[in-house]
């Protein structure tokens, strides 16, 4: 754990408060999220490429053992090895331990959340490994000490003309303006650290119990770079990346670009088997695949199993208002929006992390553009009556849950209970036509008026209109 998820309330008040930032976040919307609507819309099979994309993963998770010993099986036959993390510390202990073997002094590095997850970045530099970040984003929050803000796009909290200022800070350069400038900056520094490197450290987007292979999705080409030139290629991944089969991969990599950034296919989407065998022209002489586990088999079983189908496109953050007004730093770990708050609890704990499954309005259009349809509004809902029975809902929620359910439970009661209510609030807010105060209400009259009810409730005003009520 980074940093504490209890801190997202006061993180998300500063986050509203920098104008940066709501720039920042506002690209996401006339960006990936239009892109995304019409990427959808232009495939008349995209719905049931969705259904597909739920049952592969699905299918895959209820033989996850099968198909872990298969992948192991064809990856060993062609020469790579497989290690197999119980947890970060674990992972990070294998990792170390492979670049000691390979002697590295600096690794390359293209984006890997898995890697971000389990730490490796600190560990990696506090035992005197140098690391070079190769991704735009990555490298960009590198040179600026901050944490990835968003899955597809780490540095998606920052401007153009922030970018500029960093490079003009580290790089020494005159300001550049033209983004396709800056990305020629960043190649022009980046391209000889790929030959320096011992390394290569990169993710993988799905990983193929068939064949043994591994599929990186990139727009930059970057990974290629990583896994190919140094001697050394190590991939750090998590079980729930399993795949049957090839055309499985494929099916969901139409989902994958598609929800993720609107594309039709990624840029470069690269394959790979195996190491460098006789013959070939390039590829790393050792393949090894680091496979986290990190508390995802305890999830088998359980309400949250669901969750372990993510692909990590983004779209449920891209279309969060809750994601899209605080960013991604204000959840104070490495997943953030919607599957951020159902993931970072299983993680670090719900008692670290109490705010995070409350930070929805619950309006499910996270669910609604997933890919593979996992009901995220659903499980936040399961963490909060988690939260519940262990008694970590404060005092005031816990009160007025229980005054609310003994009023449900008693139909009539409640009917006479909001008749009451709404009566005497249309009354006293009759002349004003809006409340600036209202006990109880504080969190929502601090920021803004609450309209005055109209004095009599739905059910009341819908038998009045003469409807039929069921
Ligand atoms: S939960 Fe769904 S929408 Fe969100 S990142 Fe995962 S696959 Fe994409």
């Amino acid at each position: 754990m980074h940093a504490t998820s209890l801190a997202f309330e006061a993180q998300s008040k500063v986050a509203l408060a920098n104008p940066a930032l709501q720039d920042a976040m506002g690209n996401i919307k006339t960006g990936w999220q239009a892109n995304r609507t019409r990427a959808a819309a232009a495939l008349p099979e995209f719905e049931a490429l969705r259904d597909r994309g739920r049952a592969i993963k699905n299918h895959t998770l209820q033989h996850l053992d099968l198909y872990l010993e298969m992948f192991e099986e064809k990856v060993t036959a062609q020469g790579g090895h497989v290690h197999y993390a119980r947890d970060a510390a674990e992972a990070r202990t294998i990792v170390l331990d492979l670049c000691r073997t390979a002697e590295a002094r600096a690794v390359t590095k293209s984006k890997s959340m898995v890697a971000e997850e389990i730490g490796i970045n600190e560990y990696l530099e506090a035992n005197g490994i140098e690391r070079i970040e190769t991704d735009l984003g990555e490298y960009i929050i590198q040179l600026r000490k901050e944490r990835p803000s968003h899955l597809v796009g780490p540095a998606a909290h920052l401007t153009k003309d922030q970018v500029s200022d960093t490079f003009h800070e580290h790089h020494h350069t005159p300001r550049i303006e033209d983004p396709a400038a800056l990305v020629a900056e960043a190649r022009r520094v980046l391209r000889q650290k790929y030959f320096e490197a011992d390394v290569g450290i990169t993710g993988a987007n799905f990983l193929v119990a068939e064949t043994g292979s591994f599929v990186t999705v990139t727009n930059e080409g970057n990974a290629e770079l990583t896994q190919g030139l140094p001697r050394t290629h190590v991939v750090i991944t998590s079980i729930e990346k399993l795949v049957p089969t090839m055309d499985d991969a494929f099916t969901l990599l139409r989902l994958l670009a598609r929800s993720a950034t609107g594309q039709e296919f990624s840029s470069y989407t690269t394959l790979m088997t195996g190491p460098r065998r006789e013959g070939d022209l390039d590829g790393p002489e050792n393949l090894h695949i680091v496979l986290v586990d990190n508390g995802r088999t305890k999830m088998l079983g359980t309400a949250f199993q669901e969750m372990l189908r993510c692909i990590r496109c983004g779209a449920c953050m891209n279309h969060c208002p809750v994601y899209l007004a605080a960013g991604g730093h204000a959840y104070g770990w490495v997943y953030v929006g919607p599957m951020g708050s159902v993931l970072t609890p299983q993680f670090a704990g719900i008692e670290n992390t109490y705010t995070l499954p409350n930070a929805s309005t619950f309006c499910g259009k996270c669910e609604e553009v997933c890919p593979v349809r996992i009901p995220l509004p659903k499980l936040m809902r399961h963490w909060r009556e988690v939260q519940f029975e262990r008694n970590l809902t404060p005092p005031t929620a816990r009160w007025g849950l229980k005054v609310w359910g003994f009023f449900a439970r008693r139909p009539a009661l409640y009917r006479l209970g909001t008749s009451f209510a709404m009566g005497m609030l249309g009354l006293f807010g009759r002349k004003a036509g809006r409340f600036k105060q209202l006990p109880l209400a504080g969190g929502w009259t601090v920021s803004r008026d609450l309209p005055a009810p109209a004095g009599t409730t739905f059910m009341a005003a819908y038998k009045k209109s003469g409807a039929r009520v069921r």
